[in-house]
């Protein structure tokens, strides 16, 4: 598979918490993951927060992330809807 070419799905049904699970984060060597505020207000930090993949084009396929995820709630695909192993 062609690397860049690749779709990273997160679950928010199952990762219900990223900032206090915050595995795959930690385990990327590619930096692809990022925690977003579901619901930013002014001046207070939330505590709300979905997982994103915005540099899946980063991804190497190393499957770290899928691997260390306790909920499953990593997929990951190619565009042309090929699931990686
Ligand atoms: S497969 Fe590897 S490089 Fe790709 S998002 Fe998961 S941990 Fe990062
Ligand atoms: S490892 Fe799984 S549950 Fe933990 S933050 Fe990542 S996607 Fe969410």
């Amino acid at each position: 598979m062609k690397l860049g070419n690749i779709k990273i799905e997160v679950d928010g049904s199952k990762c219900r918490n990223p900032m206090e699970c915050q595995k795959c984060m930690r385990v990327c060597p590619q930096v692809v993951f990022a925690a977003i505020p579901t619901k930013p207000k002014k001046y207070e930090l939330s505590k709300d927060f979905s997982l994103f993949a915005p540099f899946e084009a980063a991804c190497v396929l190393c499957n770290l992330c899928t691997s260390v995820c306790p909920n499953d709630a990593i997929k990951i695909t190619s565009r042309g809807g090929e699931k990686t192993p």
